[in-house]
């Protein structure tokens, strides 16, 4: 396949740190320029040998530019995306693809009208974590999932930079409940009915700095999203419960637990003395009743998520991250935030 062009807009942590560093060795794009509203930041570009456009215009104007990634805060991604499609160029936004559903509405309609692939970077489904959940569940080893916990959890606060800032879509539910929203709803692929979000203000009064979400499926599944910036002993990073059986993650550098159920017969009960009493409902179980074992860690490729967008615009394949989970994505957060701002659970069907 012949490289496709590809022009990266924000020279800042992701622009410069993912997206140029991963065209620079790509076997799919070739990296052409940048373009940052900093002249610093252009300037540090030229620096390490990438051509800086001076103007945005000028890098739209360039008919060598089939490909444009969007790197830049999140308040500004609609009209950047936009202006992009509408030269006629495909596009890929950074997460979260937008700040609500109308916004991600114009986005879509402009690369319907100019016939351009538009799609977003939901690099974490290439997460080794997720994808082991997602295996475990599909294998149907341990039955049909009935819920599934995920957690992020860090002690640093919320980042000092617009992050913080509510204007700028600050906030770790756009954050990193993008991404946990996403995994969730490929992990559970069923209507969500209902939305409960709280709200965490430990180290930010202006945005989130941490939430706690729990949606309800259709036939009853729960998910529960927990982001955190101020835990200090970190909560394990997945767990699911199935119909015979359970899996964990501790750490998504670990692998994935499982314990299956054999027999659910009740020789092997040793009740449990506690301060207080005996207990046999809550006994553990041993080898005789349940098989314990860990998985392999799926492979993964997170430059498959490129490999895909090019290949989406040559017509080879359609595009993974589809205009479709986007929207249902960016429902559930908008409804998350009806729910922070209700106090209560909101009813859907997304
Ligand atoms: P950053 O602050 O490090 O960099 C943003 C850059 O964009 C800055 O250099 C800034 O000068 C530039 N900029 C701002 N407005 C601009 C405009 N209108 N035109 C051109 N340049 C402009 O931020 P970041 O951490 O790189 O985040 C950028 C985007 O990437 C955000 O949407 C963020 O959520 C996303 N992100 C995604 C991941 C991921 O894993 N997918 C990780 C980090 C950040």
């Amino acid at each position: 396949m012949k490289k496709i062009n590809l022009a990266v807009v924000g020279y800042g942590g992701m622009g410069a740190g993912f997206h140029v560093r991963h065209a620079l060795t790509s076997d799919v794009v070739n990296l052409v320029g940048i373009y940052d509203i900093l002249p610093e930041r252009r300037a540090a570009a030229e620096e390490n040998g990438v051509y800086a456009y001076p103007t945005y215009e000028a890098l739209l104007a360039d008919e060598r530019v089939d490909l444009v990634t969007v790197a830049i805060p999140n308040d500004v991604h609609r009209d950047v995306v936009v202006q992009a499609l509408d030269a006629g160029k495909h596009v890929i936004c950074e997460k979260p693809v937008a700040m609500n559903c109308a916004e991600l509405q114009d986005m879509i309609d402009a690369a319907n009208r100019n016939g351009r692939i538009f799609t977003t970077h939901q690099n974490r489904r290439w997460d080794v974590d997720y994808l082991a959940m997602q295996q475990v569940i599909d294998s149907g080893e341990i039955g049909d999932a009935i819920r599934v916990e995920s957690r992020i959890h860090g002690s640093r606060g919320i980042p000092s930079d617009w992050r913080g800032i509510a204007k700028f879509g600050g906030g770790m539910l756009y954050d990193w409940g993008i991404h946990l929203i996403d995994q969730a709803m490929l992990l559970i692929p069923e209507t969500v009915t209902g939305i409960y979000c709280c709200f965490d203000h430990i180290t930010n009064d202006e945005v989130d700095d941490g939430f706690q979400l729990t949606m309800t499926f259709e036939s009853g599944k729960t998910a529960y999203i927990e982001v955190g910036t101020y835990n200090f002993i970190p909560m394990p990073r997945f767990y699911l419960r199935c119909k015979n059986g359970s899996a964990l993650i501790t750490d998504w550098r670990e692998n994935c637990q499982v314990v299956k159920c054999k027999y659910w017969h009740e020789n092997d009960v040793l009740p449990v003395q506690t301060a207080a009493g005996l207990t046999k409902t809550m006994a553990p179980r041993d080898e005789i009743t349940t098989d314990s074992y860990e998985l392999d860690q799926p492979a993964s490729d997170v430059h498959d998520f490129y490999r895909n967008v090019c290949r989406a615009i040559a017509g080879e394949q359609p595009q993974i991250v589809t205009h479709q989970q986007l929207m249902r994505v960016m429902q559930v957060i908008e409804e998350s935030f009806r729910s922070v701002e209700a106090g209560q659970a909101i009813e859907c069907r997304i």
